[in-house]
This record gives C-alpha cells, structure tokens and sequence, in this order.
C-alpha cells in the first residue's frame, strides 16, 4: 500500500458524494454532460484569494500567474481578485485582455518572445519583463515602428534560486531572464532609450511549501532590487518579488505558513533600502491560488486483476493530468490526493491502482492506495487539480481529446 496525498480541505460530502461548491459530483457530471470534468470551485478561490490579502502587506500587489490555469471563468473571476496579471505567451495576451483586465495591470515574461508577440503587448500597453539584451532592442525597434513607447521591466536571473522549490527557475545558468550581473547596464540603456521604466522581475521559483525558504528569497530579492537599483542610478517604479508558494500534494506535504510570510514580508519593507522607498511590489501566484480549488472527475469504465493487484480504469488520465500521473516534474513518482467521490461515506477497505486509459504505463493515476470499493459506474476524483491540468497536460495524445471544464 502506497499512501494518497492530503486532500484540501473545503470540500463537502452530500448523500456520500463529494460535493464542490455545495454541488453532488453526479450533479455536477449531468450538467456538463461528460466525463472527465473540471470542476473549479469560485468559492475556494474567492476564500484563497482574500485570506492571502489579509495576510500580506496591503502594499504589495497580487498578481495571478495566468498559465497556472488560463480557463475564461477563473480569469473573469481573478480580474475582480487580484491588482494585475502575468502572462508568458501571445495567446495568455489575447486570454488576459478579453477577460477585462486593464493593460497597464498585465507584465509579459517568458523566454522566447516572438517580435509578434512583442508588438501586440507594445500596442495593448501591456509591460514586456525582458529576458535578454537583443530582446530590449527588439522591444524598442518594435516600439519606433508601432510609434508607442514601450513599458519595459528586465527580468533578473538572481544569483540564488528557491530552496526546496519544484521547479528552480534561479541560480547559475538559466534560460530565464539576465544574470545580475549585466543588469544595470542594461537598465541605464533602457532607461536612456526613452522606454517607459517599470523596474526589476525576479522569480527564483515554483512550488515551494519551505515558509523559512520563501521568506529568504524574498529578502534576497529584495537586497538584490536595492542592490541593482543603486547601480542602475535610478528609482525603481516596480519590483516583482515572485512567489513560489507551494501546495500540498504528496503524502507527509505541509500547507506553507502564510501569516509568518506575511509578517517578514512586511519587516522587511519596514527596513527597505533608500533606493526602494517609492518602489510598487508585487508577487505572482498560480498554483497557490487556484490549485486547490480544483477537482478531476473522471469515471471508472473497467475493475480488473493482474495477477494479485486490483486496477481501476477511468475514462481520464495523463492527457489531462500529467502532474497527477508523476511526468510533469518529479523526479519520484508519488500519490496525488485521489479519493472515489460516488463513496465518500464509505470504509476504504481495498488496495487498488487508479489508472488512465491510455496505452502506456506511464499513465496512472495513484498507486496502490486504499480506497473503499468501486465498480464501474463509480466517479474517481483527482484533487489539487486547479492548476497545471487541463492547459499543462497532452490533450491531444491517444486522441482522447479534452476534458469539460466547470467553474462553480
Ligand atoms: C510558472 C510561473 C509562475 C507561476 O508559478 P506557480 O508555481 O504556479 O505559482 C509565476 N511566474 C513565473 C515567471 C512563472 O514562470
């Protein structure tokens, strides 16, 4: 027996059915007509959202990282929650717009910017955090030729990156943004290019669920902004400090302790250096907020024995929840927070392996958990299914096609 991750808290049990948003999932399955299904849950995210705010200090902006989950309704939902959004590609541009979100509110980052891409976010107002030198002066050709001057911020690779995070986006030789180093230089040739100055992004990395480690990177961003600021000779408008904040999802996984966050966060400002007195901060959060929220419903179309191990085949998988299935960033395989949702109320009395139904080994869902019994019929959930799922999963491969998606 391997054991199941934590499964959020917030969600409800009506007539042994999980419910989300005070919805049966057999309800909630009618409604979109289809399995697998989505289901997000504006409640949760409402509550992350406003729990978050009062902890930290009301001078830091929330930002919503759009590729944590780009779905219309939550990025509705999220324009009336958070001060601005982070997309990473011309198509999250296109995404952010139309959900309402005023221009100036949205930064763009991402490795690889085509010049495309680069002139719709120069013609929307949206500010371009640059990941290189020849991408500042792509920037500012595309700038002259649209006749816009172009909000630029530079995207620093800080020399530390997240301790204990996922995915380390910091720290040596890095796709992701300029070495510090080169940082002022091209800050003071940005600046005397006439640009619009918006100031520093420094993300150092993902899915971090350490409190003491995120609030490390944040002073070290911190002292690196100031430190970088000062050798640019000019105020900084923003400053990007990141996020990182991780949830749980593995077995033994603990929630991050924001309060304590929170409060750092602001002994820190408290002390900030002379060159940051009149900076805007801001942190970025996908996962954090929306993870959390989310449920994968998929339904069991096969029970059957191999030798002395019981599978339960769902008609979902890794095509639409890779991270689930172990293959989207870990290194060792480990149980998500899978429950039967058409069973809540009853004992989990057998051994089983979830499993996709796609033809590959790689396409399980959790491994050897105890579960009550299920029969083909019954719906499995997959929890922390709000971010990285849907959009972050190969729809596309075995042609199963899609999944439904359900904001409730
Ligand atoms: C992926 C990414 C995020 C969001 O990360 P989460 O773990 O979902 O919070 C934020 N900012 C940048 C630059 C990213 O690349």
């Amino acid at each position: 027996m391997k054991p199941l991750g934590p499964i959020p808290p917030g969600f409800g049990m009506i007539e042994g059915q999980l419910a989300i948003g005070g919805r049966k999932v057999r309800e909630l399955v009618a409604e979109a007509g289809m399995t697998p299904l989505f289901v997000y849950s504006a409640d949760r995210i409402r509550r992350r959202v406003t729990d978050l705010l009062h902890t930290m200090p009301s001078t830091v902006a929330l930002h919503y990282a759009v590729k944590a989950n780009p779905y219309t309704p939550i990025l509705n939902l999220m324009s009336e929650l958070v001060d601005g959004f982070d997309i990473a590609s011309g198509g999250e541009l296109i995404m952010a717009l139309s959900a309402g979100l005023d221009p100036s509110r949205i930064s763009f980052a991402g490795p690889g910017k085509r010049i495309d891409e680069i002139e719709a976010a120069i013609t929307a107002g949206v500010t371009l955090n640059l990941e290189s030198e020849g991408e500042a002066v792509r920037a500012l050709e595309a700038g002259e030729r649209l006749g816009i001057t172009p909000r630029l911020a530079i995207r620093v690779n800080p020399p530390f990156d997240l301790k204990g995070s996922g995915m380390k986006m910091g720290g040596g030789a890095k796709p992701f943004g300029v070495d510090a180093e080169r940082v002022p230089a091209m800050a003071r040739a940005v600046i005397a290019s006439g640009a619009e100055w918006r100031g520093f992004h420094i993300f150092a990395g993902s899915q971090a669920l350490s409190t003491p480690a995120i609030i490390e990177a944040q002073e070290q961003a911190m002292a690196l902004a100031a430190q970088l600021a000062e050798q640019s000779g000019a105020a900084l408008p923003h400053c990007n400090l990141g996020g990182g904040f991780g949830i749980p999802y593995f077995p033994g996984d603990e929630p991050l302790d924001i309060a304590a966050i929170g409060a750092a966060l602001g002994e820190a400002l408290e002390r900030r250096a002379p060159a940051l007195q009149d900076t805007q901060f801001c942190l970025e959060l996908g996962r954090y907020l929306v993870g959390e929220a989310g449920v994968y419903l998929t339904e069991i179309v096969d029970r059957k024995r191999s030798h002395e191990e019981l599978f339960l085949v769902v008609d979902g998988g890794l095509h639409h929840q890779l991270a689930a299935s172990g293959n989207f960033g870990t290194v060792v395989r480990r149980n998500y927070p899978v429950a039967i949702a058409t069973r809540m109320d009853k004992p989990a009395d057998e051994v089983a392996n979830v499993v996709g139904c796609l033809c590959t080994p790689l396409d399980r869902l959790a491994e050897k958990g105890q579960f009550p019994h299920a029969d083909v019929g019954d719906l499995v959930a997959v929890f922390c299914a709000g971010a990285y799922g849907a959009s972050a999963s190969p729809a596309q491969f075995l042609g199963h096609g899609p999944a439904a998606e359900m904001l409730v």
